[in-house]
């Protein structure tokens, strides 16, 4: 198996016209992940920055968070928590709603997922307007949570969704 590097992992991903509406182009991992060497270069990608740290939790988010969250929180030896959809989670749990461009979703963590004074990685797939971002952030902070990064496999740089977590570590493998 060939070593990949992290500025090669762009051309594994397969760019989707119009979809899943007309005017987007969607970004799709799943060439990436059945790449033996692509799905390696990515998940340590995502961990060699966050080596002792002192991290506690990776957060991923659903849906497709929880492909690489789990796996580079096993990398760095901390643990993992999924921040969910609304409904999903069994017991006790904070939640979240924030804007999209047309209407609302809602986000949900449980609340003894992250403990006081704990040190949190956010992680998911695509950094696009940062609305998902910032509400995950959120909900973090109020579980007592130390936001310590954010890290995306891709950055829609036109975007701007840096912006929306200001005085946040943001850092994305592959930028568009
Ligand atoms: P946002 O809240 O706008 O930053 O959107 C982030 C979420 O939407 C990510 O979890 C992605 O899974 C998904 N997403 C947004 N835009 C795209 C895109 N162009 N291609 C693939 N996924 C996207």
């Amino acid at each position: 198996m060939s070593l990949i590097k992290t500025d090669q992992l762009k051309g594994m991903i397969r760019e989707v016209p119009d979809f899943p509406k007309p005017g987007i182009q969607f970004y799709d991992i799943t060439t990436l992940l059945k790449d033996a060497g692509g799905l390696k270069a990515v998940i340590d990608g995502l961990a060699d920055t966050n080596h002792g740290k002192g991290i506690d939790t990776v957060v991923g988010i659903e849906a497709r968070g929880f492909i690489f969250a789990p796996a580079v929180a096993h990398a760095i030896g901390a643990g993992f928590v999924p921040v969910r959809k609304p409904n999903k989670l069994p017991a006790a749990a904070e939640r979240i709603e924030y804007a999209l461009e047309y209407g609302t979703d809602i986000l949900e963590i449980h609340t003894d997922a992250v403990e006081v004074g704990h040190k949190v990685l956010i992680v998911d797939d695509v950094l696009a307007t940062g609305g998902t971002a910032a509400a995950v952030a959120q909900l973090v902070r109020k579980l007592g949570g130390e936001v310590v990064g954010l890290n995306f496999v891709i950055e829609l740089d036109f975007l701007h969704g840096r912006d929306r977590l200001p005085g946040l570590a943001v850092r994305s493998l592959v930028h568009y």
